[in-house]
């Protein structure tokens, strides 16, 4: 069609819809700019409030003051105006939101996230498309495949590789556990789950991993039918990695009772140690074994930008399937991840045809990613914070910020490590420390009480936010260092501040 038929067609449409009987300044709509315009710019506004404001990761609020101010507010009667909205926001949640920017917030997965993403997330709200199918996306479908098969090169899949973005890593190993199973059962019983549901001997279904994997895994085999019971949970060795040796054992001890392996998943990054399982070995052992290898980069995927630890991440070329979190370790807003398998034919184990929506004979070229998902249907773009941040920064920026970390995490590990009140449990090859406050003076039977003291008075002064964790029985206090604009500095601050905390506790023990 050209240009001139393409105007005279948008025409009496152009009417229709500026009628001044449709105008509304709350729909989003050509006769709403005003309002759109005033509305963004009194978000952002709020948001700019939020940087110039916050200098302690947390107000410290106490939940009941919170929930107090919650209590006398209905729906039935709207506030006035933008402004007064924006106020209350403010009061509610901006003021008590825990601000993942500065360097005292050093506790969960959370990074900072880069400004083309956020750029891109007025996009994706305003614009709202949906990712399902391709006549409610078009480019918007081609930018988050380019972007799969981007991650999928990274990863060193041929360009047989798929996969598709997700709300996270949970949901991400949950995909790859459905595989394993389902491809088990197709490959080596000719049964198909999907239609005919779990086999009889789906009790005896085992699938391997470390006792530091995520414990989505423990949930997603539950929603799978096959209970927790089927995943057998391997040693790790002095940095807390899975033992390929023990994998092995275990394999060995699963056959010899009678029961059926079907996958390992392996690690790329722990929560609470941030170090990698040694892929290669792993994939060596799924390759004896036949069974599904699926790995969990969700944090360690950052590892994939970095030409100086890269290394870390070989053997990951072997696996069936990958999680990659990009709001762990691509600075991304929250949410962003992806699945990604090593061959697109996997993917058909999920395929599912229905005919308001995607049916057999309107595929159009095959681009309905709603034929790789299990759990959505209609979908963000989250694809287009990732698009954005490549494009401007490229892959190099991101991966420098990746490095900048594992080094200052390096010297946060010396300094712990040389602070005779302080006890390192062990390295790691991104940026979580494990340590606890143990001076000499103090019994190691009060350990554990102290340094949970520590952790709940840094929470309500707000000044410092770190994690904790319990190994073997013990409580550790946890840093997560995932912000490059953490200096060393502000590593030897924090842990000062820790210091003064416990023997402040150690005085006079905190209830
Ligand atoms: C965070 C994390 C997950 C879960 O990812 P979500 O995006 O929080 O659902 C899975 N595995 C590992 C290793 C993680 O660190």
């Amino acid at each position: 069609m050209n240009s001139t038929a393409y105007a005279d067609l948008q025409q009496p449409l152009q009417d229709v819809l500026t009628h001044p009987q449709t105008a509304c300044g709350d729909i989003f709509h050509q006769g709403a700019v005003p309002e759109y315009t005033q509305a963004m710019a009194g978000a952002t506004n709020l948001v700019v409030k939020f940087l110039q404001r916050n200098r302690k990761p947390f107000s410290g609020v106490a939940s009941t003051d919170l929930k107090a101010a919650f209590a006398a507010l209905d729906f039935d009667t709207p506030l006035p105006d933008m402004e007064s909205l924006l106020q209350e926001v403010d009061e509610l949640y901006v003021q008590h939101a825990t601000a993942f920017h500065l360097p005292a917030y050093i506790a969960h997965l959370n990074c900072p996230v880069v400004i083309p993403a956020v750029a891109a997330e007025v996009l994706i709200a305003a614009i709202n498309s949906s990712q399902d199918t391709w006549d409610q996306s078009a480019g918007g479908t081609l930018m988050e495949q380019k972007l799969i098969n981007w991650t999928a090169r990274e990863i060193g899949f041929s360009p047989a590789a798929d996969g598709v973005f997700t709300a996270g890593g949970s949901q991400s190993n949950l995909m790859g556990l459905l595989l394993a199973r389902d491809y088990y059962a197709a490959e080596y019983a000719g049964h198909n789950i999907k239609q005919a549901g779990l086999p009889a001997d789906a009790g005896r279904y085992r699938i391997f991993l470390s006792e530091m994997a995520h414990f989505s895994n423990q949930k997603n085999a539950a929603l799978l039918g096959l209970g927790e019971q089927a995943l057998v949970k391997i040693k790790t060795d002095s940095r807390f990695r899975m033992d390929a040796a023990e994998l092995e054992a275990a394999i060995e001890r699963e056959l010899r009772a009678g029961n059926i392996p079907i996958a390992v998943v392996a690690t790329a990054g722990t929560t609470d140690f941030g170090n990698v399982d040694p892929l290669a070995d792993i994939a060596r052992l799924a390759a004896k074994y036949g069974l599904w290898y699926h790995i969990d980069a969700a944090y360690g995927c950052g590892l994939l930008l970095t030409d100086k630890y890269r290394h870390l991440l070989n053997g990951m070329e072997q696996a069936h399937s990958v999680t990659v979190d990009y709001h762990k370790s691509f600075f991304q807003p929250i949410s962003g991840s992806a699945f990604i398998v090593r061959d697109k034919k996997f993917l058909q184990l999920l395929r599912m045809h229905v005919d308001y929506l995607n049916p057999k004979d309107e595929d159009y070229d095959d681009l309905n990613q709603i034929n790789k998902t299990v759990t959505q249907s209609t979908r963000r773009f989250d694809a287009l914070k990732l698009w954005c941040t490549l494009r401007l920064m490229g892959r190099q920026k991101l991966g420098a910020y990746t490095e900048t970390i594992i080094e200052t995490a390096e010297k946060a590990a010396e300094m712990i490590s040389l602070d005779p009140a302080l006890e390192l449990l062990s390295d790691s090859d991104m940026g979580v420390l494990l340590f606890r406050y143990a001076p000499d003076h103090l019994p190691p039977a009060d350990l554990c009480e102290i340094n949970r003291a520590i952790k709940k008075a840094l929470f309500n002064s707000g000044e410092v936010l770190v994690a904790s964790t319990r190994v073997n029985g013990s409580f550790y206090l946890k840093f997560t260092i995932l912000n490059p604009l953490t200096t060393p500095g502000d590593i030897r601050r924090i842990l000062d501040i820790i210091k003064q905390q416990g023997a402040a506790c150690t005085a006079a023990p905190v209830k």
